[in-house]
């Protein structure tokens, strides 16, 4: 038998075993086989990483740089992924499982977010304020905040860790990234080409593990400033509990159950398209997938047709393979979920118009056929819980009032999407649906320029665009006296 890679973790610019050597097995998923291995952190392993980049952060060549000379390493670094996109994208998809097109097109992409944190790194600035004050001036500054504890699920793994390395680091934080256990290569990977871009060491440090002990430590220690948490509701509230012991900021991007909307008056053709895009793209894996989709009752039928018809040319297999258009699932207990699911819904009395097993033709890997259900009552459990794969529920509506009740009759509130013709019901719509990212005839539309987010169960705060900078500054206002007279009366507010 060939021995499995094996990934040390990383910190402070070394490559380091666990505390106490141990290691766990990465699997791909395509063929449900082992085939790396990686050090299982502990909670010294995090006291280590977080004692260092805490130093890197309080007194090293890092925090003296100048915003621009931390943006230049930033674009090197783009640039590096560029170069490199190729082979970490074959990482990606050897953990995850996800398409080999896909993975490569969003490494492509990821550059575009380090070029974007570089421009925006000597742009981060404060005000003068025209104070209400005789003899004031009064000025604030954005400072960044410490050591940032980032923690990410497997599913777009350097995508979701940019979202959160790039905007801390432009802000001139020090950060701990825990990747998922199911999908750790990717990040250790880009290590060298952190070093390489000229990041001092203990500015970015990697420690693999579980979300216990390695998150649980992380999230709770005492010098972590900012946790930036991708992942599920039931880790999220976990972490919310841990960052209330040191009152460290927090900001959650969780799951959705999105509403996918389509009208009489849309281009038919396109929504159906866009709804087959929504949930089966990335095999439903993915925090925005449209895994409700909404279907005005004159065009059920026809776009209901549509869906099941392209959906039924949908070839599912390797995704290493350029033509392949649905990979596996990314874990064997994913694919357990999908059954689970799957048999919920057939209990509450949807109706099963495609998919709902294992494909019968690929006899290794974890994949799951593309499911479709439709129901007229969109309270059940597979329509209102996050199945997170390629599982549809189809309901009908008859009109705005009704569908925009359906759509946000939801415990999430992060994406939706709407398929009209018509201007003015795309924007009174895009505003009375809860999401925080609207897609009009479009969907899994992406850019560093738009951020990201949700509300409710979908968790808070922004990544991606200007605001992120906030979620990893704190503003500092100054007051500066500016007249010579003695202060006369100290017992009052001046
Ligand atoms: P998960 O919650 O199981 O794991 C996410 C990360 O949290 C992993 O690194 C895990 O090890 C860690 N973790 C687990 N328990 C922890 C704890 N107690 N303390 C700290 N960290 C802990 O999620 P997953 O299965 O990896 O990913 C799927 C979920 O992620 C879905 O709900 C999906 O919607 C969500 N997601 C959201 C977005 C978004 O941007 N909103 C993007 C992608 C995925």
């Amino acid at each position: 038998m060939t021995e499995l890679a094996k990934y040390k973790m990383y910190i402070n610019g070394e490559w380091v075993e666990s505390s106490d050597g141990g290691y766990f097995t990465s699997y791909n998923p395509a063929t449900g086989e082992p085939w790396c291995q990686v050090a299982k952190g502990t909670s010294e392993d995090v006291e280590r990483a977080v004692q260092v980049a805490h130093q890197a952060f309080e007194n090293s060549e890092w925090t003296s740089m100048t915003y621009s000379q931390r943006g230049k390493l930033l674009h090197r670094l783009g640039d590096l992924i560029a170069e490199n996109y190729e082979k970490l994208a074959d990482y990606e998809t050897l953990d995850n499982g996800k398409l080999i097109r896909e993975m490569r097109g969003q490494l492509q992409y990821i550059p575009e977010f380090y070029y974007y944190y570089a421009g925006l790194a000597n742009k981060i600035h404060g005000d003068t304020l025209p104070i209400d004050k005789k003899d004031m001036f009064v000025f604030t500054s954005r400072e960044p905040l410490g050591v940032v504890a980032a923690i990410t699920p497997w599913n777009s793994p350097l995508y979701l860790t940019t979202l959160k390395l790039a905007p801390a680091l432009a802000a001139g934080n020090t950060i701990v990234i825990k990747p998922s256990e199911v999908t750790s290569a990717s990040l250790l990977e880009l290590m060298p080409l952190i070093e390489q871009a000229g990041f001092p060491p203990g500015v970015v440090n990697v420690v693999t593990g579980f979300g216990d002990p390695v998150g649980n430590a992380l999230t709770s220690h005492p010098l972590i400033r900012k946790i930036a948490f991708t992942g599920g509701t039931e880790s999220a509230r976990h972490v919310v509990h841990n960052s209330a012991k040191h009152f460290s900021q927090l900001s959650l991007e969780l799951g959705g159950k999105s509403p996918n909307i389509v009208f009489e008056d849309a281009n038919i053709e396109s929504a159906s398209m866009g709804i087959i895009a929504g949930i089966f793209g990335a095999s439903g894996q993915s925090c925005v997938a449209g895994s409700r989709a909404f279907l005005h009752k004159s065009i059920y039928n026809e776009v209901v047709d549509r869906i099941v018809t392209r959906t039924s040319n949908i070839i599912i297999g390797d995704p290493m393979s350029p033509t392949t258009e649905m990979g596996p699932l990314a874990t064997e207990s994913q694919l357990k979920r999908m059954e689970h699911y799957v048999e919920l819904g057939k209990g509450q009395g949807a109706n099963l118009i495609y998919g709902g097993k294992r494909p019968a033709h690929l006899k290794k890997g974890w994949y799951f056929e593309p499911t479709i259900f439709e129901h007229t009552n969109a309270e059940i459990r597979i329509a209102q819980e996050e199945i997170f794969g390629p599982v549809l529920t189809i309901i009908p509506f008859e009109n705005e009032e009704e569908v925009i009740s359906l759509a946000n009759n939801t415990n999430y509130g992060l994406a939706a999407g709407i398929w009209t013709n018509n201007l003015a019901r795309a924007h009174q719509i895009s505003k009375a649906v809860r999401a925080g990212i609207v897609w009009v005839n479009t969907y899994r539309s992406i850019s560093p320029i738009a951020s990201i987010g949700g509300s409710h169960w979908s968790g808070y705060g922004r990544e991606g665009g200007v605001e992120s900078i906030h979620e990893y500054t704190q503003n500092k206002v100054v007051w500066m006296n500016t007249s010579t007279e003695p202060m006369a009366d100290p017992f009052i507010m001046r």
